[in-house]
């Protein structure tokens, strides 16, 4: 009988639970509404009810431990999560203990950055399989980090290392959440590239992303973005070719500092691969030292949406005696 974890993604709008076994095969999963917006004992009572539809379907004693995903700042020796751009209003919440009060209380249960656990589900079973450093970069809505050194992540004085996404790579550039300005957040997320397709849509009437958005700036996509990019429309184009750049910029300077055998590219700006990633590259290849920049493989992601449940399961099996 093989030993299974229940891993889970506690995401803004939904919490996705999937019971995975120690080769990382997914046995059983289960979706359920976050209802962040109702507060934390909604929250609370959805995450439980998603992980006991999981729970029943296995022996106890086959079940191992739980690990659990969240974007943000997460003080991993306490299970508590400081703070999240998800789940706002719940900053300081005890994830962990609330639920070694429920039915789970017999179980190990872990709790961490999701950007860390993609990173991590990444080396386990994507395209870091048999890689010991590296790290991972999500692309999505912001821009999250997992850095793995001789096969561990790294955590740092508070639990906050691995943050690429507030690296400065523009002093001028725009504002970013985190207070600061010039952010690789700010230059290369998703959100980025919306901002900078309505902002260039004033200058640029004509363009095919015009047409795309039925002529309303507020319904533009990354994505939309990108189809407009592959369809030939310079100024979207255009809009990749900057991220691109900038997103480069940040790559070398971890390239630099960490010298990593590889730099994995997750989250949903990286499925624009062929329009950012030319641009990138340029950038690593002048501004990174050679030797390390001749070393690195800079790759797509394989895991897609299911990375971060597979470092959840890696990571408890690993803590397990
Ligand atoms: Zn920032």
């Amino acid at each position: 009988m093989k030993r299974v974890v229940l891993a889970v993604d506690l995401g803004g709008t939904n919490i996705r639970v999937a019971a995975i076994n120690e080769h990382g095969t997914i046995k059983k999963r289960v979706q359920r509404p976050t209802l962040a917006h109702e507060g934390e004992a909604s929250v609370l009572q959805s995450l439980l009810a998603a992980l006991e539809e999981v729970y029943q379907d296995f022996p106890e004693k086959q079940i191992q431990g739980v690990g659990v995903g969240i974007a943000g700042a997460i003080d991993i020796e306490k299970g508590i999560i400081t703070q999240s751009p998800n789940l706002v209003g719940f900053d300081g919440y005890p994830l962990r203990d609330k639920l070694q009060t429920s039915f789970l209380k017999h179980l190990t249960i872990m709790i961490d950055n999701d950007a860390n656990l993609a990173a991590m589900g990444e080396k386990w079973k994507g395209a870091g399989a048999g890689v010991n450093d590296l790290i991972c970069l999500t692309l999505g809505t912001g821009i999250g980090g997992g850095i793995i050194i001789h096969g561990k992540l790294i955590y740092g004085a508070d639990g906050m290392a691995g943050e690429v996404g507030h690296i400065t790579v523009d002093p001028q550039g725009p504002q970013c959440n985190c207070g600061n300005r010039g952010c690789l957040e700010a230059l290369a997320s998703a959100t980025a590239i919306r901002r900078e397709a309505i902002e260039a849509l004033r200058k640029h009437p004509e363009s095919e992303l015009h047409k795309r958005c039925h002529n309303d700036p507020k319904t533009i996509t990354a994505e939309m973005v990108y189809q407009s990019a592959t369809a030939g429309d310079q100024m979207s184009r255009k809009i990749f070719q900057n991220m691109g750049r900038y997103l480069g910029i940040g790559i070398a300077s971890l390239i630099n500092i960490l010298n990593p055998e590889m730099v994995v590219l997750d989250g949903g700006v990286s499925k624009s691969w062929d329009m950012f990633f030319p641009f990138a590259k340029q950038e690593v290849q002048e501004r990174a030292l050679k030797i390390p920049a001749a070393r690195v493989k800079i790759v797509p992601a394989v895991c897609g949406d299911d990375a971060g449940l597979l470092g959840a399961a890696y990571l408890v099996f690993h803590a397990l005696p």
